[in-house]
């Protein structure tokens, strides 16, 4: 008698359902445990570490977890939605989201990713083949800041988003904006200039900061971050018509 294949399991500390910014349609986006990054600005920092945590997190197997989705199929399907694996870094449990998305695939539901892309191309490219629609972040073009705004230089990240904006044909670009931190047109320009041209790009949708993620860090027991400020509405729409300058769409 063949053997049962093991399902594998995951860490997640949320699946939020009715969602609809993260994608098409009507989608439930799946909060995946483990980011490699430490943002100045997160609002999730539930997510950071892969273990689960009391309060923060559980694990369920990829068969669970279809099991749940199911639940809302029918609204998937009638709304042209799906499902968005978000975080924390969905890449940084790649055996696991292999598998669901394989198994979201088998199920009929529309896939989506937001990734940072901080991860080896061997492990995030065959797992980017299997998405129907990707989100994935900019958070500054010079690897100096982007290393001190969240632990971590760019290279890997920038190299892996002009090899997936090759291959693929429907990448959306997020950049977390926060004043005085990458708000600066120089940094945007930097951006649409290595976004000009790119073949699968379907826009740039900046993302204002918030702050409704600062209670959690006295609850983990972690520093309360420096206080951060969103762009002015009229800074923003400055840049995206920078973005538009460029040829690209701001969304
Ligand atoms: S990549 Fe996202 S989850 Fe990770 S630290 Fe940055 S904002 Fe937080």
């Amino acid at each position: 008698m063949a053997a049962k294949k093991v399902s594998p399991a995951g860490t997640i500390f949320q699946i939020q359902r009715w969602s609809l910014h993260d994608g098409e349609g009507i989608r439930s986006t799946v909060f995946m445990k483990g980011c490699p990054l430490r943002c100045q600005w997160c609002a999730n920092p539930e997510s950071w570490t892969a273990r689960p945590e009391a309060g923060f997190g559980f694990r369920l197997t990829v068969d669970e977890l279809v099991a749940k989705l199911r639940r809302d199929a029918v609204f998937y399907r009638e709304s042209g939605g799906g499902v968005t694996f978000s975080g924390g870094e969905p890449l940084a449990q790649p055996v696991f989201l292999r598998a669901a998305l394989e198994a979201c695939g088998e199920a009929g539901f529309h896939r989506a990713i937001e990734t940072g892309a901080y991860a080896p191309r061997e492990k995030a490219a065959p797992i980017f083949d299997l998405l129907e629609e990707i989100f994935v972040d900019i958070k500054h073009m010079s690897s100096t800041q982007h290393k001190a705004l969240t632990g971590k230089p760019n290279a890997g990240i920038l190299r892996n988003i002009g090899h997936l904006l090759e291959r693929h044909d429907n990448v959306t670009i997020r950049v977390p904006l926060v004043t005085g931190l990458n708000d600066d047109e120089a940094n945007i320009k930097a951006m649409c200039s290595f976004l000009h041209g790119a073949r699968g790009l379907r826009g740039v949708e900046f993302m204002s900061y918030h702050n409704l993620g600062v209670g959690k860090y006295a609850r983990l027991g972690l520093p309360v971050p420096p206080p951060h400020a969103a762009p002015a509405p009229g800074h923003l729409e400055k840049l995206k018509d920078l973005v538009r300058f460029f040829g690209l769409t701001a969304l």
